[in-house]
Order: structure tokens, then sequence, then C-alpha cells
């Protein structure tokens, strides 16, 4: 184990930033300080799911019961619908183990809660990292409003427009998808009675729309995908009018159900959908990279900030394995080896859910779609959902070891 005066700094405080504050204060027991470049901690005002991957993280780093707590579990397992309201499948909702299920969480709740976990004097808000360099004394960073520091080593969980990542060599350019999300929350009052608590998904010609509950039900989260030009033209978000989510799941074709679930919105955005091409490399010496940072994905496997989390398990495993800090850059390099290849498969895997959902798939053939979407639900659950982040880090450093001393 590195000396407990081991000094990280985290660029980013987001959930992925937050995650990787507990997991390494927890669980390698170094000094930890997350640098967020806004004036408060924050998050869109709409839902994620927690994964069972994820929760199993969560489990061990000690915060899951709080976070269930200000979630929602649903009742069940999800449904995937044709645009009438047929249904095509069930959703995996669980792991095999049926230990985790996922949960349903307002954004500002998650933030909330990780932020608990982090003591308080360790969070510097109003921080923008503008440069850093690696010294002999270890890593200089720099900041807009002129606070300087030098850290052991550094950990950039600054999202998609990273101010880490350059330094690492790499300089993925944003890929555009194709498509928005309308996104919000409706009051869950307003629902009738019978509106099932679970998670539910209307597939139809070329658009989507998935609504789950969140805050021990008191909200119903929305997304609503749709194809549009408007963020090549634009801004990649910002305020829309209601009446046109609605139209776009107007008509006949539409289930009535689906048609009275939107007509309770009263506000919502929309949100350009971007990911990138892995990265060849996520680690330069004491430098690398975690959270939508490394792998920007596409948000249709929901994993996210899911992976930010395993990564968050997977780095505070390695550093725990380093006993100075000029051990951290393998650590760094270790870490690297096992997460590069998990996300860039759930990048690839997420741009293929969507172009199921939106029955864009190998010509729109629909009885394909909803036989992979099938087929889709078991992957799901063994090898999305029963993954261990933190047995596949130890098992993996027993390998790195063997190789080092055979
Ligand atoms: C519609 C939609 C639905 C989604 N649903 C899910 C889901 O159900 N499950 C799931 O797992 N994922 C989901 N995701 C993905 C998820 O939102 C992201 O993967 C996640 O927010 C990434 O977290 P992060 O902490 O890595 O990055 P971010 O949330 O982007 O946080 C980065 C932080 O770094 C700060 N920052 C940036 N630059 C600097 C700088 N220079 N200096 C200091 N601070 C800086 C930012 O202000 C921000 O607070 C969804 C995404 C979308 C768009």
């Amino acid at each position: 184990m590195v000396s407990s005066d081991t000094r990280i700094a985290i660029i980013g405080g987001g959930m992925g930033g937050l995650t990787a504050a507990i997991a390494l204060t927890r669980i390698a027991g170094v000094q930890v300080t997350v640098f967020e470049q806004a004036s408060r901690l924050g998050e869109v005002g709409a839902g994620v799911t927690v994964a069972p991957n994820a929760s199993r993280v969560l489990d061990r780093l000690g915060v899951l019961e709080q976070i269930r707590a200000v979630g929602a579990v649903p009742d069940g397992h999800g449904v995937y619908l044709d645009a009438r309201g047929e249904m095509v499948t069930d959703a995996a909702w669980e792991d095999s183990g049926r230990q985790y299920r996922n949960i349903g969480m307002y954004r500002p709740d998650l933030i909330d809660a990780l932020a608990r976990a982090v003591d308080g004097d360790t969070i510097h808000l109003g921080h923008r990292l503008t440069s850093l360099e690696t010294t002999a004394d270890g890593v200089r960073v720099e900041f807009e409003n002129g606070v300087h520091d030098v850290f052991d080593a550094v950990v950039g969980a600054d999202g998609i427009h990273s101010a880490v990542r350059p330094h690492i060599g790499q300089f993925p350019e944003p890929v555009y998808s194709g498509y928005i999300v309308y996104r919000g929350v409706v009051d869950a009052s307003r629902l009738p009675d019978d509106w099932p608590m679970i998670s539910q998904v209307w597939m139809g010609d070329s658009r989507h729309f998935m609504c789950y509950p969140l805050q021990q039900r008191k909200l119903f989260n929305f997304v609503a995908g749709v194809p549009s030009d408007r963020p090549l033209e634009g801004p990649w978000s910002g305020p829309c009018e209601v009446s046109e989510l609605a139209a776009e799941f107007a008509g006949d074709g539409w289930d009535p159900r689906l048609q009275q679930f939107i007509s309770l919105i009263d506000k919502t955005f929309w949100w350009g959908l971007f990911d990138h091409e892995p990265l060849t490399n996520w680690s330069r010496g004491p430098v690398t990279l975690l959270g939508d940072a490394a792998h920007t994905m596409l948000p249709h496997q929901g994993q996210g900030v899911n992976q930010a989390i395993e990564d968050s398990m997977a780095l505070a495993t390695f550093l725990a394995a380093a006993e100075t800090v000029a051990d951290i850059p393998e650590a760094f390099r270790r870490y690297t080896a096992v997460r590069m290849q998990r996300t860039a498969i759930l990048q690839h895997g997420s741009r293929r859910a969507g172009a199921m959902f939106d029955a864009q798939y190998e010509f729109a053939d629909l009885a394909k779609r909803d036989a992979d979407i099938r087929v889709g639900r078991d992957f799901r659950r063994s090898a999305v959902f029963d993954y261990d982040a933190e047995k596949v880090a130890t098992r993996a450093l027993a390998r790195f070891r063997k190789v080092q001393y055979a």
C-alpha cells in the first residue's frame, strides 16, 4: 500500500469523479482532492439507472444503502414494447444471483449521495483545470482562478471534453449519432393508478421512448430518442417545447398509453447524443483517465456512469497494490489494460443497441431486431450485470505479478 500521505488530484466532480474519490480513499487509503469547475456540484434534472454491476461496487464501498434509500427499485423486470404497446420481450433488471437490481436515480440525488460520502474539505469548487505538467516532483496542475499545486498523481474524470486527455496524447473526435433525446421527469402522482412501476421502452420506426420510476417512485424519468440534425448546426443541448416532443410520437401508430404519459409532461429539454471511438491509451506516467473522459458511450445500454463506477473500483484495487509513489504509473498501466477492453466492447455495444431500438438495424428488419433484443437481454445479465470489477482487477493483479516474477 502506498503511504497515506500520497496525494491524488481528481479533476471533475461528476458521478465518476466522486465515486473515484470514495474508492481511492476507502480502498487505496490515499489522500484525494477533487477539483470541479462549476461553482456547485450538480446534474441535469433527469434520471440515470444504477445497474447491478455498479451496485456491487457501491455496496463494497459502503454507500449502496444511502443510494437505494433515495432511488426507486422497480417492481419487476422491464419491458420492450413495439410502437403500439405490444410486448416484444422482457428486459434484464437484476444480476444472476438476484442480489442486485436496477435502481432508478434522480441525478441530483445520486450526486448528493456520493458527495455526502466524500469529506467535504476535499472538494474544491470553482476550479477549472487549465494546465497540467508532469515534473520531477510530481504532477503540477493549474486552474483558471490562479490556484496551482503539485500532486503525486492525477485522475482525469472531467467528461467528454476532458482537459486531462490531451496530456495522455489522445484527441478523439466526438461522433454525432444522428439522434437527440428529449429528457425530463413527470410527477408520478399524475400517472394513472395502474401505471406499472417498471421500466418500459416503446420502439417504433426510427425512434424510441423509455420511462422508469425514480426517487422512491415520486418521479418518472423519460428519455425519447429521435433523429435530428440539430446538434450539427448549433449547441449540443438546449430547452424546448413539450409540443415538439409530443409531435414525434403523435398519430395512430403509437400506443395511446404512451401518448397519455407524454400529455403529463410539463417540461423537457433536448440533448445531442455523442460518443467517440475507443481510445488507444488512458494513462501516461502518473496521469490517468476515468469515466466519460476515457470512454464516452451512447446511453442505449445505460452503462456510462456504471462503467465509471467500475473504473473507480478497478483503479483503487490496482493503486492499493502499489507500494511506493514510484509504482503508481505501473498501477495506472494495469488499470488501463484491464478497463480499456471492457469499456470498448460497451462503447460499440451501445451504438448497436441504439440502432436496434430505433429499427435502423440491418435494413429495419423488425423480426431480426426483436430476436436480437431477446438474445441481448441474456447477454446483458451475464456479461454486464454479473461483472465484478473488484474480482477482475484482483485476478489481473495476480496474473501481472506472475508475469513480473516468472
Ligand atoms: C440521455 C442519457 C441517459 C443516460 N443514462 C444513463 C444510465 O441510465 N446509466 C448510466 O450508467 N449512464 C447513463 N448515461 C451516461 C452518463 O450520464 C455519463 O456516462 C456520466 O454522466 C459520465 O460521468 P463522468 O463523471 O465521467 O463525467 P461528467 O458527468 O461529464 O462529469 C465531468 C465533470 O468534470 C467537470 N469538468 C469538466 N472539465 C473540467 C475542468 N477542466 N476542470 C475541472 N472540472 C471539469 C464537469 O463540470 C463535470 O462536473 C446517460 C447519458 C445520457 C446522455
